[in-house]
């Protein structure tokens, strides 16, 4: 057409662009309706003690729950409120959601160890932040130390001076410190030097691998997750195995000493609701067990 002959013409009326921008401004539309409306939430997949299958905790995984499209999932959304600045918002939301959550869920159960991981952007790194974090633990009776926040090497790497300040004031706090994503990074071991690093979470890629049908791959694999879990250990870090799918990865982690373990093996992020029906009816069956 004429118009793509234009100096900028090709661009305005590239379909694929056209696409994007569309796409953008749906899940803008998606974040603001979603916030507005109060349809964020916090899911929670278990994380397991790897030797026992023991439950130890959840993390916290942002969903939009939608009445007609059902359940979105968080990285489009959150890749776009990066970009256009309402992570902020969004973040807020979805971490009061996780703390109301695990309150529930805590009070359903009886247990108050069980400790809950939650995800931040470098973004929501805010000076402020530790001091929110606190009134909001507080106000829903939470230990501290049950509270575990994920950054990954973005977080480290982001242009903010204060990052160390900030790191620091939550470990005064009593809060725990994860490395999410663990050896994708740039310089992944540095971090354990420089941070107060309480948790290690090697990341799925190479948990996908130690059964990979390429050998040499395979082997690869194994001998960096045995060399991380034993640097890890050394540096006293907890070490927790993401994406573990099935009961070959499990075994070989167990006999590399991992930890944790979280994959769609033990559960997929659920609904608290949904798990708290799911603990009364084990404590349901459980008293009839025990009742004869
Ligand atoms: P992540 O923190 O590394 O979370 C783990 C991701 O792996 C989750 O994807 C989880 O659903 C998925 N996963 C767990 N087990 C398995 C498995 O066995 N197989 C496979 N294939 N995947 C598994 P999800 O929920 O889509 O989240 C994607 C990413 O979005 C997260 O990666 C995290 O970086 C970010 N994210 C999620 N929730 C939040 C949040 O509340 N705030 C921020 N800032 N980021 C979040
Ligand atoms: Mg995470
Ligand atoms: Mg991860
Ligand atoms: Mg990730």
């Amino acid at each position: 057409s004429k118009k793509r002959d234009g100096k900028n013409g090709a661009q305005l009326y590239d379909p694929q662009l056209q696409d994007h921008t569309r796409q953008r401004a749906e899940i803008e539309h998606d974040i603001e309706e979603g916030l507005a409306n109060d349809w964020f939430d916090a899911f929670f997949q278990p994380i397991v003690e790897i030797q026992s299958g023991r439950v130890m905790g959840y993390e916290a995984l942002m969903r939009l729950v939608h009445p007609q499209r059902g359940i979105l999932a968080p990285a489009p959304l959150i890749a776009v409120a990066e970009e256009n600045g309402a992570i902020t918002r969004l973040g807020g939301q979805v971490l009061e959601k996780a703390l109301a959550n695990l309150a529930r869920l805590s009070e359903a159960t009886g247990d108050q160890d069980l400790y809950l991981a939650v995800n931040f952007s470098p973004l929501q790194f805010d000076p402020s932040l530790p001091v929110r974090l606190a009134a909001l633990t507080t106000e829903y009776g939470i230990a501290p130390r049950r509270i575990v926040i994920e950054i990954t090497e973005a977080t480290l790497l982001h242009d903010n001076p204060q990052i160390l300040t900030i790191l620091d004031e939550f470990n005064r706090f009593g809060y725990r410190l994860a490395l999410d994503d663990f050896g994708t990074g740039y310089s992944s071991l540095s971090y354990l030097n420089r941070f107060p690093v309480d948790i290690v979470k090697i990341d799925q890629s190479f948990i996908r691998a130690l059964a990979d049908e390429n050998p040499e791959l395979r082997h690869k694999s194994r001998m960096l997750v045995e060399g991380i879990t034993a640097i890890s250990h050394k540096m006293e870090c907890t070490v927790v195995a993401e994406g573990i799918e099935t009961d070959e990865q499990r075994q070989i982690l167990a006999d590399f000493g991992v930890d944790y373990g979280q994959g769609y093996l033990f559960a997929r992020p659920q609904a608290v609701t949904t798990l708290m029906a799911d603990a009364s009816m084990q404590l349901a069956r459980s008293r009839k067990v025990s009742a004869g």
